[in-house]
């Protein structure tokens, strides 16, 4: 075993924890905040202060770390999609911003390439907004992007994330969307690490962009970091918790406690100073291991995968090769996830793979994986 005590507060619940081997899933608990988030939510969580004032400060630390003119910890990346299109909707109209999320008389198209939909893409029309599918799946240009964009259009969204079509790129879509004047805003919810790409798709030319706390950058999995252009920044906080205004805005319902914008900018601070390629070597050599442990199970192919275009880090992949006889994925996960301690693995599904992703994966809890896998499959 890892030696590791499962926390009291979930046994008192009645709730067993579980090895994460799945990736940043927020099914499984997003991710883990680091002590040092942890001692600075305590230490937020044991005074008052002015929360417009926090958001502010905290906005300037989002800001730098993109890039950006302009920043701010939201509730999530959903919550940050919401706010994007709300600001684009509103513009800097208090009037506009009070009358969500009735868009009469205001622009309320969002365009999004139709490969790109996806179970996220609720919150771009949970202000009020109408989406507007653009190109076929496999097929779609430029001119297809030109031809949606109307008097309507409030903006352009465009998706990144693993597996998911990138159409005509972001590149193209911000120089089509540009040039017809309309704001484009991204969704880049899971897309760091890499560190870099906080700022990639700003420098890009990208309006605004949106990224999950509580994913790779390990603050608490319920923040989100949105930068982006002034102006539209200045509209997303107008729109977010409104202290300001008579009536509160349509973000009110997403307002991020002064606990969790400490942690987030805490966990974003480490995150931008840690070393990305110590932290792929963990890994990495949590991959290695467990790929070594399976080697040579009949039917059973290893492969130790690292394409960071196709894998959230290293992981060893098992495929299984004609003469396998043993149980299906579908068999495999349940019996691993019925296991004490459940774990989680990905593939199956549409992917007759099993994966074991590491970026999760607590120091020695490979060894338990290794160790169920060959029960499973080795010694059945
Ligand atoms: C996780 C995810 C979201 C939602 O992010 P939260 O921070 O959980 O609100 C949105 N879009 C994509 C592509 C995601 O992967």
């Amino acid at each position: 075993m890892t030696g590791r005590v499962w926390p009291e507060v979930y046994k008192k619940l009645g709730i067993a924890p579980i090895i994460n081997a799945q990736s940043w899933v927020t099914a499984l608990g997003g991710s883990i905040m680091r002590p040092e988030v942890l001692r600075a939510m305590d230490e937020a969580a044991s005074s008052f202060v002015d929360i417009k004032q926090l958001n502010y400060a905290a906005g300037e630390v989002v800001a730098r770390s993109c890039g950006a003119e302009q920043g701010l910890v939201t509730a999530g990346c959903s919550a940050a999609q919401v706010l994007m299109v709300a600001a684009c909707m509103t513009g800097q109209s208090e009037e506009n911003v009070e009358q969500l999320p009735d868009t009469m008389g205001m622009k309320n198209e969002v365009i999004l390439f139709k490969g790109q939909r996806n179970r996220y893409d609720k919150a771009f029309v949970t202000g009020g907004a109408t989406l507007i599918e653009y190109g076929d799946v496999d097929s779609v240009t430029a001119d297809d992007l030109d031809d949606a964009i109307n008097d309507n259009t409030a903006c352009v969204a465009y998706v990144v994330a693993p597996f998911m079509p990138q159409g005509i790129g972001l590149e193209e879509t911000i120089r089509v969307a540009h040039e017809r004047g309309v704001p484009v805003i991204v969704d880049a919810a899971a897309e760091v690490p890499p560190r870099a790409n906080l700022s990639k798709f700003h420098n890009m030319g990208a309006d605004m962009v949106a990224f999950s706390g509580g994913k790779g950058i390990g603050g608490p999995q319920s923040s989100g970091l949105l930068a982006g252009k002034a102006d539209l920044m200045e509209a997303v906080v107008m729109n977010s918790l409104n202290l300001d205004s008579s009536v509160a805005g349509i973000g009110r319902p997403m307002k991020v406690s002064k606990e969790n914008i400490v942690g987030l900018v805490t966990a974003l601070q480490l995150f931008t100073d840690s070393d990305e390629g110590a932290e792929w070597d963990g890994w990495y050599s949590k991959a290695q291991y467990v790929a070594e442990r399976l080697a040579g199970i009949d039917g059973v192919r290893v492969e130790l995968e690292d394409d960071p275009a196709e894998r959230q880090g290293p992981q060893p992949v098992l495929y299984f090769e004609d003469n396998y006889d043993g149980p299906s994925t579908a068999d495999i996960k349940e019996q691993l996830e019925a296991g004490d301690p459940g774990i989680y693995v990905g593939g199956g599904g549409n992917r007759p793979e099993i994966n074991i992703v590491m970026v999760n994966v607590q120091d020695g809890e490979e060894i338990v994986i290794a160790d169920r896998l060959e029960e499973i499959l080795r010694d059945r």
